[in-house]
């Protein structure tokens, strides 16, 4: 079978309130194009009737649905899509219809036209509350300096890649990987436009602050050693604050005599604690990037697909 031209993959959990209102404003985009495509739908582990939903829209040849085993997250749901993807343009984008399906076609003509292989998107007037725009802000700047790829929104997750970087990013067999920075190091041309951006259109946001802290420090561990030499110029500083304040120490002994640096000593003890406190901090740090290593070691797999509906007779097992 030959690759489509475009295809959207779509990660869903806990969406059957947006599902129906999705396939209805996706379908006429995809078919106005005049490109073969396909639709990807990757169920992660819903509980409640998104599977159930998503694989009645299977009746449509185009659509092929990924059934997870689990909940694996976002980003490793995209990555089960990707896995699945035979097309040479491909588009992530969520399925609370925060990104209007309405603006595939530019994202796909910035990318024909430009011959880029990876467009990302602005949201234009964000529709989230503060609380969620600021996690978002932090994200941006960090991803922003790790990357050396001057993107200004890393979070909206409608974009479009090239297949060959599709094919990069399935190569990596990374956990807690997050997919805009990934691809960046495989695309050679980037592109950003402005989109739209609405509310979410049913349903809750899956995304509390703790998960949101929690893709901060994969993007961080991920991507770069920052948080490593962060703590190695903290422990230099440290060092060279610690003998300046032994040389002070010394001095004063000499001008005031031994009362004076006897009383002194619990300052030394301070001092100590401080060191004391700082190598935990380092350890911890370390630790953080050798559970990583462990977990990498053990190369267990990403995501577990169930099975994977269409509308062919046979479902495709994996
Ligand atoms: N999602 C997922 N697995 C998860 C959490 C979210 O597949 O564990 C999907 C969700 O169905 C949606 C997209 O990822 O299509 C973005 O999630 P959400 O709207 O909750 O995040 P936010 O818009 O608040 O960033
Ligand atoms: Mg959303």
């Amino acid at each position: 079978m030959g690759n489509v031209q475009v295809a959207v993959v779509i990660p869903v959990y806990n969406e059957e309130e947006n599902l129906p209102e999705l396939m209805r404003r996706l379908m006429p985009v995809m078919q106005g194009m005049n490109k073969t495509f396909e639709i990807i739908l990757i169920d992660d582990g819903s509980h409640d009737d998104s599977l159930e939903i998503l694989k009645s829209f299977t009746k449509d040849e185009h659509v092929k649905v990924v059934e997870l085993t689990r909940n694996y997250g976002q980003h490793s749901a995209i990555m089960a899509g990707f896995s699945v993807v035979q097309a040479d343009i491909v588009v992530t984008m969520d399925a609370d219809l925060q990104n209007p399906p309405e603006e595939i076609p530019k994202l796909v003509k910035v990318m024909e036209e430009g011959n880029y292989d990876v467009v990302g998107s602005i949201r234009k007037g964000r529709k989230d509350s503060f609380l969620r725009i600021l996690p978002s802000k932090i994200i941006n700047i960090v991803a922003r300096k790790i990357t050396g790829v001057s993107m200004r929104d890393w979070g909206c997750m409608l974009r479009a890649y090239r297949s060959t970087v599709v094919e990069s990013m399935i190569q990596c067999h990374e956990h807690a990987t997050f997919i805009p920075a990934l691809a960046t190091v495989f695309a050679k041309r980037i592109a950003e436009i402005e989109v739209e951006h609405e509310e979410r259109y049913g349903g809750k946001s899956s995304y509390p602050l703790s998960k949101l802290i929690n893709l901060q420090f994969d993007l961080v561990a991920s991507f770069s050693d920052f948080p490593m030499k962060l703590i190695m110029y903290g422990g230099i500083l440290m060092s060279f604050l610690g003998v300046c304040f032994g040389i002070f120490l010394a001095v004063a002994r000499l001008a005031y005599g031994a009362r004076w640096a006897a009383d002194g000593i619990f300052t030394l003890f301070a001092v100590l604690f401080v060191f004391v406190g700082m190598q935990f901090f380092a350890l911890g740090v370390i630790g953080e990037y050798i559970g990583r290593i462990y977990v990498e070691a053990r190369k267990r797999p990403e995501y577990v697909i169930e099975k994977v509906h269409t509308n062919n007779q046979r479902e495709i097992l994996i």
